[in-house]
């Protein structure tokens, strides 16, 4: 037999606690609700959304195999001005191009095995009701006023110019931007009415003021309430720091309709739309009361005083989830959220993460088209680093981990472990566990849980695959190939061990690759729905069975030649945007 020695070090590390990492354990019976982001109906999937995405189905998971009650929810964000300005470009209605990237997401989803239990839109009449239903409420509670602005307005089109329809000078930094943010330069949230020389994007007359009504929540109210509410949450500190910095330079009114026709209309004054961002996070509970309403239970059993609310998001929009979000919640006499949880940055090819630049990597064109394998691009984004630092997505870098972790150390074990026995016994007979290795699972069980707790996911998915090295370690030492003719007995219960041991990698490794779980599982001749284990079934020893399937590989190697493609089609892409620019 050949040996095979993972070229992985970092094993020794994985244990030792980062300082300052905070554990957040629920309670047993705790009802959970996690949401994410909502991808913007714009577009297709990109490594932006796989740095939320992934790490927020992983930690699901693992909570419903730690025997939790969650709801997973997520859904499209389907109105505002970019997809007004990009379905007019492509000569469509915004309807049409926002069902369009909704199916394209629901797909997604399903191909990447992010399993929500409902991916919602905000353009269902459901979700339009209930963002209305707040507004009202908000009114009715004193929060909201109606006034008389002077906004920018395009004589030309005869129309008001919202966000997008209008680019200017920052104020600040003087670079172009944007009517509702410096986009190109400061990153700065702006009000259309601070820029400089603002200018219709349609028709590139210069903007004239006139006078038109609007609404406004009034954030200096919940000042106080927003201080608190950031300084206890949960989640990652970087949601927390950046919010608190934020609420401390002391909040404005905020303008939460707009003149826009693709939008939830505003209730009782339908010549306005609702402004996205104060209708498209409503779509976390309009989802849970749907999910709710198919399954028949109370939505309020999980957002309400005893339910638990963790929203994984982007880092680019912390600021909507941790100071206009709650004070809407608050306002409105909802339950709060419990975590925010906010990824860090993303790079490709240790360039910034940039669509307009070509340093971006597509889920559809690029991974699914070029048959990369999906799980193991799950695994990259959880294991290449930290959830709140930077990820560059590296095509060498995938390759490394690739053939020298999932192959060289998990594929191998759970390989040459399953093909050793189907040669020699064809079978697996019951067995006692030895309690060397029952106790490397259940220490790893606790060390996957307090991961979890603490958003570690990075050192989650290390330790299963520790337990994967192990397995080899033991193996190797057991020497079986010996062993099966000096002593066939000892043999055979020396294997049952790392059948043992593969079975709980199987079930541990489920919330990080559901389908190199399922490959295992089914390899190992179990019956049942793996995604449907708790974490206790992997000490509970292994049942015998009689026909086991013929071994397959897990993983393959990802030759030179296909980086070499994958390189090239991403060299192509930042070539084009340069020449473009
Ligand atoms: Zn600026
Ligand atoms: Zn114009």
């Amino acid at each position: 037999m050949v040996r095979i020695v993972p070229k992985y070090t970092s094993f020794d590390k994985i244990l030792r606690k980062s300082p300052g990492g905070i554990l957040f354990e629920f309670a047993k019976d705790d009802k959970i609700v996690v949401t994410m982001g909502l991808p913007y109906a714009n577009g297709p999937a990109h490594t932006g959304h796989l740095r939320t995405y992934i790490p927020g189905d992983a930690y699901t998971r693992y909570l419903k195999r730690f025997g939790y009650d969650v709801v997973f929810v997520c859904g499209s964000d389907t109105h505002g001005a970019p997809i007004e300005m990009s379905a007019r470009q492509a000569g469509v209605s915004p309807r049409k191009l926002a069902e369009k990237y909704h199916e394209h997401y629901s797909r997604i989803f399903k191909e990447l095995r992010i399993d929500v239990d409902l991916f919602g839109s905000t353009e269902e009449p459901y979700h339009h009701e209930h963002a209305q239903e707040i507004i009202r409420i908000l009114e009715g509670n004193g929060y909201i006023e109606a006034r008389t602005v002077k906004l920018p307005y395009c004589p030309t089109c005869e129309t008001f110019l919202a966000d997008r329809f209008l680019r200017g000078n920052c104020p600040f930094c003087g670079e172009l931007a944007r009517g509702d943010e410096c986009d190109q330069g400061c990153q700065r949230y702006l009000d259309a009415d601070q820029l400089k020389d603002p200018r219709c994007v349609t028709c590139g007359s210069a903007a004239e003021k006139r006078e038109t009504r609007h609404h406004f929540l009034k954030l200096p109210m919940f000042n106080d309430f927003l201080l608190e509410f950031n300084e206890q949450l949960r989640g990652t500190t970087l949601a927390r720091n950046y919010a608190l910095g934020w609420i401390r330079q002391g909040l404005k009114d905020w303008c939460i309709s707009r003149n826009l026709h693709w939008g939830i209309p505003y209730p009782d004054d339908e010549e306005l739309s609702l402004y996205v961002w104060a209708e498209n996070y409503a779509g976390y509970i309009s989802f849970l009361q749907e999910w709710a309403r198919q399954k028949e239970v109370d939505w309020k059993e999980y957002w309400g005083p005893d339910g638990k609310i963790v929203n994984f998001i982007g880092a680019d929009i912390v600021y909507h989830h941790a100071v206009f979000w709650p004070a809407m919640l608050k306002g409105a006499n909802y339950d709060l959220p419990w975590g925010i949880v906010a990824s860090g940055m993303v790079k490709v090819e240790g360039h910034i993460f940039s669509k307009s630049r070509g340093f971006v990597t597509w889920v559809e064109e690029d991974y699914i088209q070029n048959g990369i394998d999906l799980d193991a691009l799950r695994y990259y984004v959880l294991s290449y680093t930290g959830h709140i630092k930077d990820l560059d997505f590296t095509w060498k870098g995938f390759q490394i981990k690739v053939n020298n972790e999932l192959v060289g150390i998990l594929g191998n074990f759970a390989y040459r472990t399953l093909l050793f026995n189907y040669k020699n016994f064809g079978e697996i007979q019951s067995g006692l566990v030895s309690e060397s290795v029952q106790k490397e699972i259940t220490q790893a069980i606790e060390d996957i849980r307090e991961a979890v707790s603490s958003f570690k996911f990075k050192e989650a998915v290390d330790r299963v695959m520790q337990l994967a090295a192990f397995g080899n370690t033991i193996f190797q030492q057991c020497e079986p190939w010996k062993s099966i003719k000096e002593d066939p007995e000892r043999c055979q219960s020396d294997l049952y061990q790392c059948l043992h041991l593969l079975k709980a990698i199987a079930i541990l490794v489920e919330p990080a690759m559901p389908t190199v779980a399922e490959k295992i599982w089914k390899q190992l001749g179990q019956s049942g729905d793996i995604h449907k284990t708790s974490v206790k079934d992997s000490t509970v020893p292994l049942a015998p069975i009689t026909k086991l399937p013929k071994p397959k590989l897990i993983f393959n190697k990802i030759p030179d030649e296909k980086i070499e493609k994958m390189t090239q089609i991403l060299n192509e892409r930042v070539q084009r945007a340069l020449n473009q620019s």
